[in-house]
């Protein structure tokens, strides 16, 4: 169970995410250099899809790792496999026998290993020769981004935390700040006789080891000392050179917004010469030793290893809303983010992955969308649920009671089942029918208007519903994303078993939560031959356009994509075509597949409600800053978590938009056509693909 430290450590988090902003400011500096630099690097797509092609034919490919291995030693490397962190710790701190200061540059596998700590406590000085990494290392914080480090620091927290080190003030300004420790770092590069780096990328066909950095401090580092110790894990290996070259031009642009870095080394052995007599003669500019140590801590042999095509971009944590609250608290130690999460769980390591976060995802997906790897770290991260809770980990007091709820109650709410059906009493809904309505739990039992507008909406395409009243069940979404997928399942199972005995052929649901969790096992949906709609669809391809007009006052609205809907269903465009026929919309800068979510999926509102709280609170802002005073969404989650943050101030009206068509319909009633019973008509809907 995730302890009360770890819940104070997220409450504090969003109390002061103010102190986030400098990180915020940085991630808006790299989307901006991206945007100016997209012109120039016009095959980016075609990139992400061959990195993507790559890292699933060599990620976890044994042979070409043994072919990694092969050619790096005939280079002349000295190549260690570390089967644990802690072996691998172990065989470092070997190599580092006889030396008491190391200098260092970036590796994220270092950080993963908390390799620093451990030689500190073996009285090995390490000096990290990053700018930002040797900041965040006095300052004894973690990292907040792979290749921007201390960008959530102030330059005045800077000065202070110098002042502190150097013992005398130290001025605020960033150049003076740059130098005073470029100067520290220059004196003990020039001492130590072992350097640290890691590796972007290592090639199979060539045994090369690939850098990218910008400071010039990785190339000091491989070059300067007698020893070169390069930490690394397997999926770094990729076939060859080429390979090796889109890793990093998409790591440069995706981390940094430029299109290539100032450096790229390419490191195949040792320095040596045999300029006299051909007597060979090592280290003569360089290290006379290079020594590769691969760290491979459950890796290789990992069930899922999609979690490990990660290139260290980035991207993901500038579009991720827990991260833009919490920053560093929501990740491990060397992978910030969800992948961080995913990493550990996928590797075995679940305490990890729980202590980084396991249920502060929202199962939102907009990492996905951006990640040039293409990683699903929703499924990822619900993966590792589902591993957590067969390892028997406990589970969030929170989750526990919505899991008992659903098995009880069929809802996750803990209201009694027999209030489910209460909003249809005197509706005259039929038990029976082709076409079915399917509330779901929260539109049920939260919204019973939004219930009612639904029912009306769909008798005014002509269409008499069915609905099966108390007798609905929990579709399960939630308790998916938890982790349980065989009660998931069951629940699906269960209500397709009753769609069937209902005769339904098409069952239309409220809440894009539950279309997409009846869809998410297909198999039930084509063995049944039953369709699973969202209203959104459905009023989309049968409501007369005709019955709809703007209605008078609204104000200008703009449309929030639901996760669920949106990006998991790719449903954007037709709630935007009903919206723009009743109000006049603008777009949020976030939107459709790059929408910004409400903050309450997947578990986090129940267990960690001011964080979602603080999530929605930026989607208001988004709103607010596009001019707009309603918002409009389409589903029951969004609704309550967009208005519960404003705290009755509702400066942005939040309304479904299946309360705004019906207020459109109603408006002209006489133009709504009369309900007639529709059960045994074929609609197009009807067809199950
Ligand atoms: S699914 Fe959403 S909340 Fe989870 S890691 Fe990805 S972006 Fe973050
Ligand atoms: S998960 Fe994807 S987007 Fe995130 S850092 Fe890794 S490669 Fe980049």
């Amino acid at each position: 169970m995730i302890d009360s430290t770890a819940r104070s450590r997220v409450r504090r988090a969003v109390e002061e995410r103010s102190s986030l902003d400098g990180m915020r400011r940085s991630f808006r500096t790299i989307r901006t250099r991206q945007k100016e630099n997209a012109a120039r690097i016009p095959d980016l797509e075609q990139r992400k899809e061959r990195l993507r092609s790559l890292k699933e034919a060599s990620v976890g490919d044994e042979r070409l790792f043994m072919q990694a291995v092969s050619t790096l030693r005939e280079n002349g490397f000295r190549v260690i496999i570390a089967k644990t962190a802690e072996a691998a710790v172990k065989q470092i701190e070997h190599e580092l026998k006889g030396y008491d200061i190391v200098v260092k540059s970036k590796s994220n596998v270092t950080k993963e290993i908390h390799l620093a700590a451990h030689l500190e406590s073996k009285n090995v000085k390490v000096i990290e020769t990053d700018l930002g990494d040797r900041i965040i290392q006095l300052a004894g914080c973690a990292a907040a981004h792979p290749t921007g480090p201390a960008c959530h620091l102030t330059r005045k927290e800077i000065s202070v935390l110098f002042a502190k080190h150097f013992g005398h003030e130290v001025s605020e300004d960033p150049m003076e700040l740059t130098e005073i420790m470029r100067e520290e770092i220059a004196s003990y590069l020039g001492k130590a006789k072992v350097g640290i780096t890691g590796a972007n990328a290592v090639t199979a066909q060539e045994g090369a080891v690939v850098i990218v950095h910008n400071e010039g401090n990785a190339a000091k580092c491989a070059m300067l000392p007698d020893k070169h110790i390069v930490i690394t894990t397997p999926e770094k290996v990729v076939p060859t050179l080429d390979d090796a070259v889109n890793v990093t031009k998409l790591q440069t642009y995706l981390s940094t917004g430029k299109i290539i870095s100032s450096y790229l080394n390419v490191i195949t052995g040792p320095s040596y010469t045999s300029d006299i007599e051909k007597q060979l003669y090592r280290g003569m500019h360089g290290p006379k030793e290079v020594v590769i140590v691969f760290v491979d801590d459950g890796r290789l042999y990992a069930a899922d290893k999609e979690a490990q095509y990660c290139i260290g971009c980035g991207m993901c944590l500038l579009h991720c809303p827990t991260y833009d609250i919490l920053g560093p608290v929501f990740g491990t130690s060397g992978h910030m983010g969800g992948q961080g999460v995913y990493l550990a769980g996928s590797t075995g390591k679940l305490e990890e992955a729980i202590d980084a976060g396991l249920y502060l995802c929202t199962s939102c997906g907009a990492c996905k969308e951006v990640c040039p790897s293409k990683i699903d770290t929703r499924r990822g991260v619900i993966s590792a649920r589902n591993a957590a809770i067969k390892a028997k980990k406990p589970e969030l007091e929170e989750h526990h009671q919505l899991l008992a709820s659903v098995r009880n109650y069929e809802n996750p709410w803990q209201v009694p089942r027999k209030q489910k059906g209460k909003w249809a009493d005197g509706l005259g809904l039929l038990a029976k029918g082709e076409v079915l309505y399917f509330a779901g739990c929260s539109t049920s039992l939260l919204f019973p208007e939004l219930a009612k507008s639904a029912t009306r909406l769909i008798r005014a395409c002509g269409v008499e519903p069915a609905y099966l009243g108390q007798a609905e069940r929990c579709c399960g979404s939630t308790v998916r994303k938890l982790g349980h997928e065989d009660l998931a399942k069951g629940k699906a199972e269960a209500c397709f078993k009753d769609f069937e005995n209902a005769g339904a052929r098409l069952v239309v649901t409220s809440c894009p939560g539950c279309s997409s969790a009846l869809n998410y096992f297909a198999e039930l949906s084509k063995k049944k031959g039953i369709k699973i709609q969202h209203i959104s669809q459905f009023l989309h391809e049968h409501l007369d356009r005709s019955l709809l007009s703007p209605i008078e006052g609204l104000g200008i609205a703009t449309y929030h994509d639901p996760c669920d809907l949106g990006r998991e269903q790719e449903v954007y465009d037709e709630p935007r075509e009903l919206l723009s026929a009743v109000a006049r919309s603008v777009e949020m800068s976030r939107s459709r597949a790059s929408s910004d979510c409400c903050g309450s999926g997947s578990g986090v509102r129940s267990a960690f409600p001011e964080l979602s709280s603080a999530i929605a609170e930026e989607r208001i802002a988004a709103a607010k800053a596009v001019d707009a005073e309603v918002l409009v969404t389409a589903c029951p989650w969004c609704v309550q978590s967009l208005r519960e943050c404003q705290q009755g101030k509702n400066e942005v009206q939040v309304l479904d938009l299946v309360e705004l068509l019906d207020r459109s319909v109603s408006a002209g009633v006489g133009r709504v056509p009369p309900a007639r019973h529709r059960a045994g008509t074929r609609m197009r809907s009807l067809t199950v693909e």
